[in-house]
């Protein structure tokens, strides 16, 4: 179950992982430090961590969402 989630379905900050290839190691917003596979493969298993932090305004990280 949760190695799934961590292969699915965290949500990334667009500044700090702008192309993230498949099996980079990348830290998903809720921290969790693991091999990307895809943002889209599996919309069902959201990481409810990343999905509160993704709706914030600023990521943990210290950028924006939105930020240009
Ligand atoms: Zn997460
Ligand atoms: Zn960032």
């Amino acid at each position: 179950m949760t190695a799934e989630i961590e292969r699915a379905a965290h949500a990334y900050c667009p500044v700090c992982t702008p192309d993230p290839g498949r099996g980079d190691l990348v830290t998903a917003l809720c921290g969790a430090t693991h091999p990307f596979w895809g943002r889209r493969e599996r919309p069902v298993n959201n990481c409810p961590a990343c999905e509160a932090l993704a709706a914030g305004t600023v990521y943990p990280c210290g950028h924006t969402g939105s930020e240009r």
